[in-house]
């Protein structure tokens, strides 16, 4: 694979079909740790032991403590610049989508054109019922989880403080994001499968800050090869750690994404504003 910038921002400017793959390294500068660089909670626990319906089930008020933590450092972390590119580039090209599997919102809140862009793993805003079928968002998600952030105290809730359900009144309520082994939703993952196959070709697969170890991933990499697309992981690991498959055709663009993406987009989208 190709290190050089400049070949590739030949490449994106007469490029239009183009999918981005987003993972918790493009939130990394913004100070949002990645799996592997997370602490407190994260690492005494494991992500496995804390997003599961398992560890829900055995203990609700340890999984809310953890989220809890987690929405108030997503709300107080500001987008980087590879965000505002990525949504200055989706303005500009149609055709192109973003599937994002960051559940911290940053994208929205550089106005990502929403019609662009799916959120694989949900948002952590949102609240839904363990049990039936009710979800929250907004104000009304925003009343559950605002009680508990006074709750907690920074420290962590108890079992009795855990909320029920509005509705059923039975079930507990969740963050409502996709923990390991759920399945993802339905309709979103129809409607990239539509993206993708709507047309023959993809000109560019950008892989954006994820270590692609999370099933579907790999298989949007893949099903992008497949129509043709040249593959472009932007990685801060200096080397290419093997899981892309990269090819000769491909670029492995090492380096930090808020200032790797701004300037491998630069053509399409000029310089942002600073
Ligand atoms: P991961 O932690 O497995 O991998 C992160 C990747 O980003 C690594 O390969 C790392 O080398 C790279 N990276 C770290 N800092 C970077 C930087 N500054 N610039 C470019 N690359 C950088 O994360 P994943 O593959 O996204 O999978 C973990 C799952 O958990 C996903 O669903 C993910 O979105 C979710 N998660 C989300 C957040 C968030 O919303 N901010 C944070 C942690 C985990």
């Amino acid at each position: 694979a190709s290190r050089s910038i400049a070949s590739f921002q030949e490449h994106i400017v007469t490029s239009h079909r183009i999918l981005a793959l987003l993972g918790a390294g493009l939130s990394a500068p913004s100070g949002l740790p990645t799996f592997r660089g997370a602490g407190g909670l994260w690492r005494t626990y494991g992500v496995k032991q804390l997003a599961t319906p398992a560890a829900f089930k055995e203990d609700p008020a340890l999984v809310w403590t953890f989220f809890l933590d987690r929405i108030k450092a997503a709300r107080e972390a500001t987008p980087n610049k590879a965000h505002d590119a990525l949504a200055e580039l989706a303005r500009r090209k149609d055709g192109f989508l973003t599937i994002s599997m960051n559940i911290d919102g940053l994208s929205g809140r550089v106005n990502h054109p929403p019609s662009r862009i799916y959120y694989l793993h949900g948002n952590l805003f949102d609240v839904k019922c363990s049990r039936c079928n009710i979800f929250l968002r907004d104000t009304d998600a925003k009343a559950v989880t605002e009680p508990l952030h006074r709750l907690s105290g920074g420290i962590s809730i108890q079992a009795l403080n855990v909320p029920h359900c509005p509705s059923c009144e039975v079930g507990l309520l969740r963050p409502a994001v996709f923990w390991f082994t759920e399945a993802l939703d339905s309709n979103t993952l129809r409607s990239i499968h539509s993206w993708i196959e709507e047309k023959p070709s993809i000109d560019t697969m950008l892989v954006i800050g994820t270590s692609a170890e999370v099933y579907p991933a790999t298989a949007y990499i893949e099903a992008a090869r497949k129509k043709g697309a040249r593959v472009a992981v932007v990685n801060i690991e200096q080397e290419d750690p093997g899981l892309f498959a990269l090819e000769e055709q491909d670029w492995y663009l090492q380096g930090d994404a808020a200032q790797v993406i701004p300037e491998m987009l630069k053509p399409v989208i000029g310089e942002l504003p600073s």
